[in-house]
């Protein structure tokens, strides 16, 4: 755990958040500020940046999230969804803490703006 990391507080359940799912590797909380109907975020419980923190010492659970992923839209009934990672303040990423946005339930443009 990160000293002063938002979501290593809420992998902890030191700050609450809104459980879709838990595991002893990841966690699924559904988004304070949703941007769609369904708006929720996979974060691993261990410290990663972000995506540009990957590596061969921790890829498995970035393998291990998006079979969450995966299952959990299926018990969700969700059929259709976006998963979407921000990397850096340009791509727009406000939590340096990885995380899998997945959101569902409304039409959606390409290209993402
Ligand atoms: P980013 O901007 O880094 O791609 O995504 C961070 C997301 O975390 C944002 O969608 C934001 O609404 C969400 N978020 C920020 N603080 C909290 C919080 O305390 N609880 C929850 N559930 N979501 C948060
Ligand atoms: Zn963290």
């Amino acid at each position: 755990m990160k000293n002063d990391c938002l979501f290593c507080a809420i992998a902890a359940g030191e700050i609450p958040g809104r459980k879709a799912y838990e595991d002893d590797k990841c966690l699924a909380f559904y988004d304070i500020a949703p941007q769609a109907p369904v708006h929720f975020l996979v974060i691993p419980k261990e410290h990663i940046a972000s995506v540009a923190g990957i590596d061969d010492t921790n890829s498995a659970v970035v393998a291990h999230i998006f079979e969450v992923i995966s299952r959990l839209t299926k018990e969700l009934g969700i059929e259709s969804y976006r998963v979407v990672s921000n990397i850096g303040e340009q791509a727009g990423q406000s939590v340096p803490h990885l995380h899998f946005h997945v959101l569902s339930g409304r039409d959606m443009t390409w290209p993402p703006g």
